[in-house]
């Protein structure tokens, strides 16, 4: 069977192409009119997802060299993410799915974010067995998630206010970095000492999480010095940056550790844009040594938004005869456990 997948929850438009669970193509426009509004401006992104779908889609149909008529099933993203954005993909694979007339199948970004350590691109190496701990850290979620089954989910824990990308991309915004900051700071904080300035960390209770009380720290923290030196922040860029990263790490891992304790559970996996960050990424292998973990980090391209992680779960679903009906909509609010 062959799973044309689209993905357009924020600012990307992706398509992917699958040969059962196999990706043959994984194609992602990145929308770049949104830097200089330092953020993502939901009109501008609808508009964009209008112009790229169709090039994106016929991108992947080429480079997987299969004709859209040998498609057994379309998926889509359907949420969470931004109304405008999430109608442009829903509208399109509707019309494609009822003009090849084809299954349609619906599935859950955040899902999809966790799943996507099963996406078999040739290269995979071991994937996660049930039940496995996920920690979901993106732009706009901050989860917890014990994953018992491929639709069997139960958060643990979450954000209480900023998701811990937006942590990033806020802190990287005080220190004038443009937008997106994360992968940005993430670059300055390996030139830099993480022990240089300290920011306190929140006491959150249970597995929960919260990142807005740190952004303020930081914002005070730099008016306080740049006050006394207007040049502080471009003299310790490298500093400052390897501080906040090691709290937000440092956050993260407390928790994920917490979690491993309460469930007994030693399979960690993360998943979301914020596990392409160096610093988790390498607290979670020193972990494995450490704490007898076995760690699951997806490969760069599959932690921010990508195609080839709908596809995945919409094979999985494909399996289980689980399709979706042409009266169905988008829906920018949803939940892991109501998908
Ligand atoms: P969600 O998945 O919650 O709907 P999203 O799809 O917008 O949100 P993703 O694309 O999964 O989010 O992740 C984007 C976020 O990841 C941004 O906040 C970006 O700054 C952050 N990010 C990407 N790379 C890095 C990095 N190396 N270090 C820190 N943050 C990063
Ligand atoms: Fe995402």
């Amino acid at each position: 069977i062959y799973i044309l997948a689209i993905e357009s929850s924020c600012d990307d438009t992706s398509a992917a192409v699958l040969s059962n669970d196999k990706t043959l193509s994984n194609v992602v426009a990145t929308q770049k009119i949104h830097e200089e509004y330092g953020g993502v401006v939901p009109e501008l992104a609808s508009r964009a997802h209008q112009q790229n779908i169709v090039p994106v889609v016929h991108q992947a149909l080429i480079k997987a060299n299969i004709d859209k008529k040998q498609l057994s099933a379309i998926a889509f993203t359907r949420g969470p993410g931004l109304m405008g954005s999430l109608l442009v993909g829903t509208s399109f694979s509707k019309s494609l799915a009822l003009g090849l007339q084809i299954p349609l199948i619906e599935v859950n970004h955040m899902q999809a974010h966790i799943l996507a350590h099963f996406i078999n691109d040739g290269t995979q190496d071991n994937q996660p067995e049930f039940p496995f701990l996920a920690m979901t850290i993106s732009g706009g979620h901050t989860q917890i998630v014990l994953v018992k089954d491929y639709f069997d989910m139960q958060v643990l824990g979450q954000t209480l206010d900023d998701a811990v990308g937006e942590a990033f991309d806020k802190s990287a915004k005080i220190l004038g970095l443009p937008y997106p900051g994360g992968p940005l700071l993430d670059k300055y904080a390996q030139l830099g000492n993480p022990k240089a300035f300290v920011f306190p960390k929140p006491k959150v209770a249970d597995l929960n999480f919260s990142f807005s009380g740190l952004k303020t720290s930081i914002l005070y923290f730099v008016q306080r010095e740049t006050q006394n030196n207007p040049d502080f922040i471009q003299e310790n860029l490298n500093d400052i940056c390897a501080s906040i990263q090691y709290t937000i790490v440092k956050i993260l891992m407390d928790k994920v550790k917490k979690a491993v304790k309460l469930t007994g559970i030693t399979q960690v996996a993360i998943g979301g844009g914020v596990s392409a960050n160096s610093g988790i990424r390498s607290a979670l292998k020193a972990a494995e040594k450490k704490e007898g973990w076995t760690t699951f980090i997806p490969k760069f391209e599959y932690c921010t938004d990508n195609a080839a992680m709908i596809g995945i779960v919409g094979y999985l679903k494909y399996k289980e005869g689980n399709f979706a009906q042409q009266d169905i909509s988008a829906k920018a609010r949803y939940t892991i456990q109501e998908s």
